[in-house]
């Protein structure tokens, strides 16, 4: 055993790859996942927790490998009856993982946490990690387009949803916030998971829609500044890229240099240490030169065991 009490922070993808590594490395019931809650939303009435989902499916073996997100085998029945009534479909949801945000929707009418059922539906999946959503509290993020769209002008707030699914993430952005944020708590035991863990990890997860909802709840930057020395985050950006989705191009319309130097700058206040992509090599004296140390290791986590080798890295930095 490498450490003895280990919290990663996470969004969807990226982090349920890192977490996949990490259950290879250290007991998982020594660790606790921090997830993003601010792509959640309610469609069909249904209350949908994209990230939790991803990472919950990921770490119980039943994710679909091929999409990168959803359930594995999955079937549609549900989807096509709905498109033939011509009712919302442009957000596929499986006939399985509709199982899931029923459960989810019923409990949480019935009056239970967000926190709660988490804990339900990873016990009864087999999830050995420890789930924890960032908050219990509805916190949103909300996107404003920097041009226009089938969605408005130029101008026009959407759903994080919209700007992601319905538009492909396919159009400039210029603000993005979290509707909520101030109000919110962190859910049970996230302050204290972090106060106490040996070490911290920031997975490799969109800085800006998947970490910047987890700090934007009162008190978490805070908790992780006091522990800089011991969090450790992976770089979701490769040689100035993201391996998928919008980061990079967030990033840069947001006034962050796409690239790992540009993480550096960004998480420097409570990040004490980047692990960056060979890749990047070149740039590591930079990323110090941000106050932060760096470290170059091979980050693409394109089978478990590649996961569970930088898992290592990330827990010997
Ligand atoms: P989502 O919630 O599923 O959209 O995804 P995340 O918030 O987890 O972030 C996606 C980010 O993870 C992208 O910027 C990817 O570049 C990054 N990512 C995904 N897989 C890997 C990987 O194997 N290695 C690294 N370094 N980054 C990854
Ligand atoms: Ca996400």
């Amino acid at each position: 055993m490498l450490v003895a009490v280990l919290v990663a922070l996470c969004g969807g993808v990226g982090a349920a790859r890192m977490l996949s590594g990490l259950v290879r490395v250290v007991p998982p019931q020594d660790l606790t996942a921090i997830v993003n809650v601010g792509d959640d939303m309610e469609l069909h009435g249904l209350h949908i927790s994209p990230d939790l989902d991803t990472v919950t499916y990921t770490l119980a073996g039943m994710d679909n490998r091929e999409t990168g997100w959803g359930v594995a085998g999955e079937s549609w029945a549900v989807m096509d009856e709905l498109h033939r009534l011509g009712g919302e479909d442009w957000f596929r949801l499986g006939d399985r993982d509709l199982a899931t945000h029923l459960y989810r929707t019923g409990r949480l009418r019935a009056g239970a946490t967000l926190s709660a059922v988490t804990a339900e539906l990873s016990e009864r999946r087999g999830v050995p990690v420890r789930l924890l959503p960032a908050t219990d509290d509805a916190l949103r993020t909300r996107v404003t387009l920097a041009e226009a769209s089938e969605l408005g002008p130029a101008g026009s707030e959407v759903g994080f949803q919209d700007y992601f699914v319905r538009l492909r993430h396919d159009v400039a952005v210029s603000r993005v916030r979290f509707d909520g944020a101030e109000g919110a708590r962190p859910a049970p035991g996230v302050m204290e998971s972090l106060e106490e863990a040996t070490r911290i990890v920031v997975c490799p997860s969109n800085p800006v829609v998947s970490i910047g909802p987890l700090l934007a709840v009162p008190g978490l930057q805070a908790v992780l500044e006091a522990r800089r020395a011991d969090v450790v985050a992976v770089s979701p950006i490769i040689a100035g890229a993201a391996l998928k989705g919008p980061a990079d191009r967030l990033l840069a319309e947001l006034g962050t240099e796409s690239s790992v130097v540009g993480i550096a700058r960004l998480y420097a206040p409570w990040v004490g240490t980047l692990v960056v992509d060979d890749a990047d090599a070149a740039l590591a004296r930079r990323v110090e030169a941000e106050g932060v140390r760096c470290v170059v290791t091979g980050t693409v986590m394109s089978s478990p065991e590649r996961a569970a080798a930088l898992a290592r890295v990330v827990l010997d930095a």
